[in-house]
Order: structure tokens, then C-alpha cells, then sequence
């Protein structure tokens, strides 16, 4: 059987902060690899600096990709892009592409993935109009959405009573897109926008066992940085990287799955 392969989502990269560069560093430490999920109209040029310098040193394990455009809920509670119109979707996603061109270059990946995960059926057409070739959402393997994706996969649909279906290693119906989603994190719930519960280490074990246990082999795992601002829950970090190569897991980036997929 082969190994379970694992990517790190880093989301809301906008500044040069102590928390981003503390996560390279543990990443680094632990021989893992990143995906850096930037916000194209927040982040500042210092960080670009960084990111491309990651990127010319470091290839294979790092992909900077984009997440969304301002980061901002357009409509109240459904993130950045649920709830919108292809129209008024298809601006944002034009001028996010935009800058990550002009910002990274062939530093880039093409991968894009919604603050706070909200889209529709919309987003996915702005998506791939404007050139991506991966989309990362939300997987959740457990009974319920088992039913759900799998009538979803047979009508070949994205959204199913208002639901999201994920795809997760296959091409998305009616698009050029590959969707590679999340199926773990390292924040366990969310309180604000700075603050959250932190899972315990077995608590992470635990779903990484439940999730192998469905014959899942890329996991990805979501991690905020900017929420690990106490040195115990930087330290959750370099703990579930250690526990993940223990487990025989290896690390890897959207850009490498992608090409190994295509
Ligand atoms: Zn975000």
C-alpha cells in the first residue's frame, strides 16, 4: 500500500508577521512541505520578496497559490464568494489572478481556495475561466457526506440541496478544474476572527486513523498560522508534523499532487 500523502494549507498570508516566518521554520525543521494561500490584495511586497525566495530555494516544498481576492464577506456569513453572482464574482477572481501574475510569476501555482471556504456554483466558472487548474475546498468523508457525494458524483454536480460535493482528486464535472480538498485541520473550532480551541494532539491522531480507515491517500490539513500566536500552539504544529512522519505519512504541495495527477 502506498504511504498517505499529506499537504499543509496555510491560509490568510498577507503580512511578514512572527507567526508565518515561525511556521516556515517548523515546516522547514521537520522536513514537511507548504502550500502558502495568499490574499492577493492584502499582502504586502515584503512578503512576495520572502515567498519567491522560498520559492527559487525550496521548489518542491512550497506552492503559493491564492485565496480569494480581499478576504472580505461580500454577503454576511457566506465568506467571501457564497451567495454572489457570476458577474459580480468574476471581477474579484479576474483581478485576484491578476495580481498573483504580476506579484509571483512563474513562482505561482494556479490553485485557489475561498475565505472562510463560502462559493457556489459560480465561483467554480470564474475559476476556470480565469486560467486555475485546482480548486481546494472542504472533504469530509463521514456517513452523511458519503450519501451526499455520491448521488453528487453520479448527476455529475458541484452543489446538491445546497451543498457543496466534493470531488476531491478528480476533475470537477463541467470544468478543467482538479479538486484537491481539506479533510483536517489544525484549529478544531473557530470563536473570531482571533480566536479559536486548539485540538489536542490525539484528538488529531484520531481523525488522521478515521480518515486513512476510509482508503483516503492525500489529506490535506488546513492550518491558520496567525492563530498560533502562544509557543504551545506553535509547538501543536511541530507535534502533528512529527506524528504525521511517525505514522508513515509524506509530505507533499497542491503543485506536486497536481502534476502527479495530470
Ligand atoms: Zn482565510
Amino acid at each position: 500500500m502506498s504511504a498517505v500523502k499529506i499537504f499543509l494549507r496555510n491560509d490568510d498570508v498577507n503580512n511578514l508577521d512572527a507567526e508565518l516566518l515561525e511556521f516556515w521554520r517548523i515546516v522547514c525543521e521537520n522536513r514537511a512541505c507548504a502550500d502558502m494561500a495568499v490574499e492577493p490584495a492584502n499582502v504586502v511586497a515584503e512578503t512576495v520578496s520572502w515567498l519567491r525566495e522560498l520559492k527559487q530555494n525550496h521548489p518542491d516544498q512550497i506552492s503559493i497559490i491564492t485565496h480569494g481576492y480581499d478576504h472580505v464577506d461580500k454577503v454576511p456569513g457566506m465568506g467571501e464568494f457564497g451567495g454572489r453572482t457570476y458577474e459580480d464574482q468574476i471581477k474579484d477572481v479576474r483581478a485576484g489572478r491578476e495580481l498573483m501574475d504580476k506579484n509571483f510569476g512563474d513562482d505561482f501555482f494556479a490553485a485557489f481556495t475561498c475565505p472562510r471556504g463560502g462559493h457556489n456554483q459560480a465561483t467554480i466558472r470564474c475559476m476556470d475561466e480565469t486560467g486555475y487548474k485546482v480548486f481546494s475546498s472542504y472533504h469530509n468523508v463521514y456517513a452523511k457526506n458519503k450519501i451526499l457525494y455520491g448521488v453528487g458524483h453520479l448527476l455529475r454536480r458541484t452543489h446538491l440541496l445546497g451543498k457543496r460535493v466534493s470531488h476531491h482528486m478528480q476533475r470537477i464535472p463541467g470544468s478543467g478544474l482538479m479538486d484537491i480538498s481539506m479533510s483536517m485541520s489544525l484549529i478544531k473550532r473557530y470563536f473570531s476572527d482571533d480566536d479559536c480551541e486548539f485540538p489536542t494532539l490525539d484528538y488529531l491522531k484520531e481523525r488522521l486513523d478515521r480518515i486513512r480507515a476510509t482508503g483516503q491517500t492525500v489529506i490535506g490539513v488546513t492550518v491558520h498560522h496567525r492563530y498560533h500566536r502562544r509557543p504551545e500552539h506553535m509547538q501543536l504544529i511541530a507535534d502533528a508534523l512529527r506524528m504525521f512522519r511517525d505514522e508513515g505519512c509524506e509530505f507533499s504541495t497542491l503543485e506536486r499532487l497536481y502534476k502527479e495527477l495530470t
